[in-house]
């Protein structure tokens, strides 16, 4: 055949003689028609091929005869039902004489005059190589379905608007649903709203091809509302052109694995906590013996901070001694972690301070296993074991307790807050600090009385437990203050409706015999990490939101916002003002008597810096004090003090009226690498007897710092004395005070104002007299306001005493007026 153009060149095939019948004879189609008996009337000559028959041979046969009655059984239901005027079809196997075949055929009626069907054309097409092939395909995918379904892996097929066009059985049962119901359903139906954002993310770059697949880790909800958290795996199915046909999705419930690690988490804050407040100290090394941690007690008790520690031998750090022989004893952890066994110390051991002194202790050793039951590591648990360690745990409880309301109190509050930092920040959350302060509380003390006003404080604590929703943090701050801290926010609105619940819960306290109180407080939020990222700004912050909820109209809470730091402006200002405050001679020093608790004759006095502007005190110092250690300014101004106090001194004593004069220090000041030659100097300068001056220093100055003992050692030996200032607030206990070159200690005013009214601060302070006095140190209580305390304080053997009582700190001249008044 020539190629052609157009149908109307081409010749007609009609017109070819015998064309139809080179068509029947050529087709690949049995053809054939079958009379009114079933018999064949025709056949075409495919038929030989196909049957190995020739086609002249079927005729007047009838189908049943050539076939086969097997083969007959299957397809004539179909031919009978053409031969009743129905056309008709057949899909099956076929027996073709030698082999099976599968075929497709078409049954046609022939319909006479009448219209009734008198034969059946019949067209049959070996379809067996497709049917081979389809059998092979459908094999293939029931395998890969089969596999699909029945993963242990939860499997899915989304199409790129998020619906899930297939799910397997292990993702229905992961969430719940049934296949029906989550084919309904989309991504984002069952998705965490908070991972939504980051999944949506990583599928639109899965979309625009600018990734092949990722993995993710997020929550899913189950059917009945619980989070499933699942590790998911995604890729995506191109069509040729690079569009995505749909998204092939692996998820594993790792539920259990982020119980487990989130179990882990609170056991290992768990063991933190216990760790930091026991009151044994604690310290663990590598199984090489090398320090990883010290807690608080083995710094205090070793002299060495934990950071200071790392890395170094055990023996470096824990240096222990015979009490009888002062021969060297060797570390039991040494011989725990060798053995692998739990070793304890012999008795009478003692333990060398880093400074020198040595306290009596008693030790446990034991190595640390990992599962396996390998050692990777060592602890060691000591404690002090003289007289004084059971008082000093008492008086460390009582200084982070709140004697009132048994709740932690400010000294502890730092750390609390901290650790819910940490925590936030390890899991990647917020937390929030509330500050709660009660309205007018003024009023109710003046209107029932102190002792009612505790009782109100003490109801007022429990009623805003009951208001917490689980046992979080609670703090008394100062007077009337509590802070909460929410340790895992899921929301910034969540503090907002604790709030909420907190000042209803706070209006229904009651006490009995008091009438209807109707307390209102108001509350200031602040949250981590969007307000402050460490614990002491955010306290100030929600301290700062609370005082302008207050000046808001009270009775309500406010959330910190960045405006509000009026304080940090007042620091600021403080600041600015005090830089000119000396070079203006705004300063002065006030002096506060001290008087013998025998004779109650005036036996010194405490020089008090006061900052007036225009006659007017402007800051107390415990506003400007702070402000003055953080700029650094307190050391000019420490300088101005000491110098100031001992000119005092001298007057007093050219006066022939010779009185002691304590100078508070700022560790700021002490630690000043020059501060002994100043002293020197000053002294040196006045030409004052050393034996007038008394420097005050708090525990934490004594207790920090190897250089810091023999610094004590040359100021007493240059002949000035030394005392303790605010004892009990720190860490410091009596067992360490005998090494320290102190001659005199000042109880703090928070154990002399608790003395008459609570018993265990009066035994505390009883026992810290007796042991000072035996320890031949001076003892001094400091704010002592009723005859009360003072007879308290006499018969519990304190020397000196200090307070309203006696003295408000006043001008020198006054003073000196007051002495010669007493004669
Ligand atoms: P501090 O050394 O513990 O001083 C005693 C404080 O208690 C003084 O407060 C004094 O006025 C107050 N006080 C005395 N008797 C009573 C009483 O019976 N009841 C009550 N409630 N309080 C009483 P002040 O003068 O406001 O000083 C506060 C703190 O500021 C001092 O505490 C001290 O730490 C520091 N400070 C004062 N002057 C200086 C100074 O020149 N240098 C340094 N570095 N710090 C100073
Ligand atoms: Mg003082
Ligand atoms: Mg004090």
């Amino acid at each position: 055949m020539r190629p052609h153009k157009s149908a109307e060149v081409l010749p007609s095939l009609h017109d070819e003689p015998d064309w139809p019948g080179r068509i029947l004879r050529g087709t690949p189609v049995l053809l054939a028609y079958l009379d009114s008996e079933l018999r064949f009337r025709f056949a075409n000559e495919t038929h030989r091929t196909w049957l190995g028959l020739d086609p002249e041979r079927l005729l007047g046969r009838r189908v049943v005869d050539v076939i086969g009655e097997r083969n007959y059984q299957r397809a004539g239901a179909a031919l009978e039902k053409a031969l009743a005027g129905h056309m008709s079809c057949y899909e099956g196997e076929l027996f073709n004489g030698s082999e099976r075949r599968y075929v497709h055929g078409n049954f046609q009626p022939d319909f006479d005059a009448d219209g009734k069907a008198c034969g059946v054309f019949t067209a049959l097409v070996d379809i067996t190589e497709r049917r081979t092939l389809e059998l092979r395909l459908h094999e293939s995918e029931q395998r890969f379905f089969g596999a699909f379904q029945h993963a242990a892996i939860g499997m899915a097929l989304t199409h790129p608007d998020g619906h899930f066009m297939r799910v397997n059985a292990a993702v229905c049962q992961m969430l719940g649903y049934s296949e029906d119901e989550l084919l309904k359903l989309n991504i984002a139906d069952i998705t965490h709203p908070d991972d939504l954002a980051a999944d949506l993310e990583l599928l639109s770059q899965l979309s625009a091809g600018q990734r092949d697949s990722y993995q993710l880790e997020k929550r899913n909800f189950h059917k009945n509302g619980h989070v499933v958290h699942i590790q998911l795996s995604v890729s995506a199915v191109r069509n040729a052109q690079g569009a995505p046909l749909y998204f092939v999705s692996q998820a594993q419930d790792v539920t259990e694995r982020k119980a487990f690690e989130a179990a882990l988490y609170r056991e290992r804050e768990l063991a933190e906590v216990t760790l930091r407040s026991i009151g044994d100290a604690v310290i663990t090394t590598d199984p090489r013996l090398r320090v990883t941690s010290l807690n608080p007690i083995a710094e205090a008790m070793t002299g060495w901070t934990s950071t200071e520690a790392q890395g170094k031998l055990i023996e470096e750090v824990f240096q222990l001694f015979d009490a009888q022989h002062g021969t060297t004893v060797s570390n039991p952890l040494r011989a725990a972690i060798e053995h692998n066994a739990i070793v304890d110390l012999a008795s009478r051991t003692l333990l060398r301070h880093r400074h020198g002194f040595d306290t009596p202790v008693e030790d446990s050793s034991a190595p640390i296993h990992d599962n396996a039951g390998s050692v990777i590591g060592g602890v060691l648990v000591f404690h002090d074991v003289s007289e004084t360690r059971a008082l000093a745990l008492k008086m460390i409880h009582l200084t982070q307790h709140d004697t009132l309301t048994g709740l932690p109190n400010r000294s502890q509050l730092d750390g609390l807050v901290g650790q819910a930092l940490m925590t936030a920040a390890r899991r990647q959350q917020r937390c929030a600090v509330l500050y709660i302060d009660i309205d007018n509380f003024k009023q109710i003390n003046e209107l029932y009385g102190h002792g009612d006003g505790d009782r109100v404080l003490r109801a007022l604590a429990a009623q805003i437990r009951r208001g917490l929703p689980g046992d979080e943090v609670l703090c008394r701050y100062g007077g009337d203050e509590f802070v909460v801290v929410l340790p895992h926010l899921k929301s910034v609105g969540e503090a907002a409706s604790v709030c909420q619940t907190l000042i209803a819960q706070c209006e229904q306290t009651s006490v009995a015999g008091l009438p209807e109180l109707a307390l209102r407080v108001s509350i200031g939020i602040s949250v981590y990490p969007d307000d402050a990222g460490e614990p002491k700004s955010l306290l100030q912050h929600a301290e700062t939101a609370m005082v302008a909820a207050k000046a808001q109209g009270q009775h309500g809470y406010r959330s910190f916002t960045a405006s509000m730091n009026e304080r940090a402006l007042a620091r600021r200002r403080i600041e600015t003002a005090l830089r000119q405050a000396l070079p203006r001679h705004e300063l002065s020093l006030l002096y506060q008597p001290k008087v013998a608790a025998d004779t109650g004759r005036i036996v010194g006095a405490e020089a008090l810096l006061r900052w007036y502007v225009n006659g007017r005190e402007l800051y107390t110092p415990d506003q400007f004090i702070p402000v003055a250690e953080d700029s650094g300014l307190i050391l000019p101004i420490g300088a101005w003090v000491l110098r100031q106090a001992c000119k005092q001194a001298r007057l007093w004593q050219q006066l022939g009226q010779p009185m002691p004069v304590s100078v508070n220090v700022s560790p700021l000041q002490f630690q000043h690498a020059d501060f002994y030659s100043w002293l020197d100097d000053v002294l040196s300068e006045s030409g004052i007897d050393p034996g007038l001056l008394e420097l005050e220093l708090t525990e934490r100055m004594v207790m920090s710092g190897d250089a810091t003992t023999g610094l004590l050692r040359r100021i007493r030996q240059r002949g000035v004395r030394l005392s303790l200032d605010d004892f009990g607030t720190g860490y410091c206990s009596l067992s360490y005070l005998k090494h320290f070159p102190i001659d005199a200690l000042k109880i703090d005013r928070a154990f002399v104002r608790d003395l008459t009214t609570d018993p265990d601060t009066a035994t505390i302070t009883t026992a810290i007299i007796a042991m000072a006095r035996s320890l031949n140190k001076v003892v001094v209580a400091e704010g002592v306001e009723t005859r009360e305390q003072g007879d308290f304080l006499r018969q519990a053997g304190c020397s000196q005493l200090q307070g309203f009582l006696y003295g408000v700190p006043m001008p020198a001249a006054a003073l000196e007026q007051l002495i010669v008044a007493a004669g």
